[in-house]
């Protein structure tokens, strides 16, 4: 068993012992730690308003929120994501409802 010790990390690239600190795989040049995602009140009402104009990619942000170590950033992610569920779920109920609507008159016209 090598099992890996705390200290060390593998670069999921190469695959190669990094430092825990290293920002960029000396080896292959990866990513190993994306920076941290902006925890600004002016970026989070970005990000806010965003998922509401364009639907699907408030889960896309959240899920980058969500990944991150950070417990704010984590839950802030998680509101993205079900706020971005919700008003789509309320959209495409209010869809339904307007093709009842419209509906209706032709089915009570028989
Ligand atoms: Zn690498």
């Amino acid at each position: 068993m090598d099992e890996q010790t705390p200290e060390q990390t593998l670069c999921p690239a190469c695959h190669v012992v990094v430092r825990p600190g290293d920002y960029f795989c000396f080896n292959c040049g990866k990513n190993l730690h994306p920076a941290p995602p902006s925890m600004a009140i002016s970026t989070l009402l970005g990000f806010f308003f965003g998922s509401l104009v364009l639907p699907p990619m408030g889960i896309i942000w959240g899920f980058r929120y969500m990944g991150s170590n950070d417990v704010k950033a984590k839950i802030f992610g998680f509101s993205l994501i079900f706020l971005t569920i919700a008003d789509l779920t309320v959209k495409s109920y209010n869809m339904i409802n307007d093709q009842i609507q419209q509906q209706l008159p032709n089915i009570q016209g028989l």
